[in-house]
């Protein structure tokens, strides 16, 4: 993993106008790690849109981002979060691994489109 790719935690993929969908099941395990009940974490930290449930932004940022570019509930995260940037869609795909690699200095310099495929296939295989 890490001779492909190394979160460097510039904080990049948690800011702009929306963040990823967060499941009820999430939503209750977030809750229960902050110490409240599922109903006040939804109303007190997301944003629904239509079906879909996604964690507030402030200040051009996810409300979870810290100022130390670490993330409040890293514990407990968003599969999502969790996966980034090591997204399906990149297989069968290359102009989107191409665009998710310009927008994340993680990746090492000089990782072919294969090598990314390789690991994307193994992580999204595991358990
Ligand atoms: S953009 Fe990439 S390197 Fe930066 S925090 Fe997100 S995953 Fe890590
Ligand atoms: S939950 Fe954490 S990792 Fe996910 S977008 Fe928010 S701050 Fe970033």
């Amino acid at each position: 993993m890490n001779e492909i790719f190394e979160c460097q935690c510039c904080g990049h993929c948690c800011h702009g106008g929306s963040t990823v969908s967060v499941s009820a099941e999430e939503r209750k395990r977030i809750a229960r790690f902050l110490g409240m009940d599922a109903s006040s974490f939804l109303e007190g930290f997301c944003v629904v849109k239509g079906k879909r449930v996604e964690m507030r932004i402030r200040e051009g940022h996810c409300i979870f981002y810290n100022d130390d570019g670490l993330c409040a509930i890293h514990e407990v995260k968003p599969f999502h979060c969790k996966r980034w940037p090591l997204h399906p869609s990149i297989l069968g795909d290359e102009s989107a691994w191409k665009a998710i690699q310009a927008d994340c200095p993680g990746f090492k310099k000089n990782v072919s489109y294969t090598e990314v495929c390789d690991l994307i296939r193994k992580v999204n295989d595991e358990p």
